[in-house]
């Protein structure tokens, strides 16, 4: 199996960072903006913001930012032996075992993406992620044939035997695995934009590989300017399509420079929960702006499974604003849904 998987894709370029680095600030008695960054998730974050006011102490700020990502990783992290959801899933069916907010948040927010979407978003797809060999840790020996049909089966998710029995406390009624990887970055920028507001930032722009939260202006006074990437499996930074946020929260799954390869084949590292297979021919990539950066994270995976109508109709019925990025024999194409023309409209102005 060859492998070629970038963690934390940045599949968005922030672009009104570039403005401020040509000198746009705004009057003298107000605050340049500033730029925090530092890592988690396997990627890392930053975070672009106006200082309220000439004595602001970043670097406090950051040291909140950074106890709370930690925090979010040792309760959600698969990557960690010791965290709450390894524990979890090495628990055995019918063991109730601890967890915290953050976890319960997670397993709110994505039972609300699961059944919106009719199962194409599933956080129970962890032994699957495991049995395709995209898991963590990595598999000694690298995948070299498909996984027996049986064993796909055995490994498929199901997450109404996952239950709450009371606050804190989580059992399985079935031997399923959790993987919160395709909806924990958007949460961790929820989070870092928390921080951030509860220090009195009005005007900031935070992401985590490519999943974002903006609020009030950029550097320039107008709106936060948002790059979505043309897919290039090498080149990274050409702009496809711009759309403009004051307060927002954007997401964006992709394929072009995160797959895996067995017996010759390219498999997306995106799962179709119901089949319990790669999804055969997903989109390049597919940008969500949602009430959340975590919904957005959760639904930009959701409609890489989805195929191109239900897609659409999904995305119209949830009323989300949703950006597809498709390739052809031709080159890309791209489609999008009645509530993104307005984001792309302001950034043509
Ligand atoms: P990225 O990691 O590129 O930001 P996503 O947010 O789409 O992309 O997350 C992809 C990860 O989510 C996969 O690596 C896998 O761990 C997990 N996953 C794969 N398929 C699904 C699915 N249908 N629903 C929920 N999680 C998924
Ligand atoms: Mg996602």
């Amino acid at each position: 199996m060859q492998r070629r998987r970038v963690i934390g894709l940045l599949s968005l370029l922030p672009l009104a960072p570039l403005a401020g680095a040509l000198g746009l600030a705004g009057c003298s008695r107000e605050q340049p903006f500033q730029q925090l960054e530092g890592a988690t998730m396997g990627t890392r974050y930053h975070i672009r913001f106006k200082p309220p006011v000439s004595s602001f102490d970043a670097a406090a700020m950051q040291a909140v930012v950074d106890a709370r990502l930690e925090a979010l990783n040792a309760s959600l992290s698969t990557y960690r032996s010791d965290s709450l959801i390894t524990a979890f899933n090495e628990a055995p069916v019918g063991q109730v075992m601890p967890i915290d907010a953050d976890f319960e948040n997670m397993l709110s927010l994505s039972r609300q993406v699961h059944q919106a979407s009719s199962g194409a978003f599933d956080p129970t797809v962890g032994a699957l992620v495991n049995l395709w060999g995209f898991g963590w840790p990595k598999p000694e020996q690298p995948l070299i044939r498909l996984p027996e049909p049986k064993a796909i089966e055995a490994a498929r998710g199901r997450f109404d035997a996952v239950t709450q029995m009371a606050p804190g406390k989580l059992v399985k009624h079935a031997p399923v695995r959790l993987d919160f990887s395709a909806i924990a970055k958007g949460y961790g920028v929820d989070l870092i934009a928390g921080v951030v507001r509860a220090h009195g930032v009005q005007h900031f722009m935070t992401e985590i590989g490519g999943e974002v939260a903006t609020q009030g202006s950029g550097p320039t006074g107008g709106p936060w300017r948002i790059g979505i990437e043309a897919p290039d499996p090498v080149v990274t930074g050409r702009v496809l399509a711009r759309v403009h946020l004051t307060n927002g929260s954007l997401a964006t799954s992709g394929n072009y420079r995160n797959f895996f390869e067995v017996e010759g084949q390219r498999f997306s590292h995106i799962i179709d929960p119901v089949s319990g297979y790669p999804v055969p021919q997903p989109p390049v990539s597919v940008s969500v702006i949602a009430p959340s950066v975590a919904l957005a994270d959760a639904w930009a995976t959701a409609f890489m499974v989805l195929d191109e109508e239900r897609g659409l109709a999904v995305a119209e019925e949830n009323q989300l604003a949703v950006y597809w990025v498709y390739q052809d024999n031709t080159g890309h194409r791209t489609r999008q849904s009645s509530r993104m023309q307005p984001y792309l409209d302001a950034a043509k102005h």
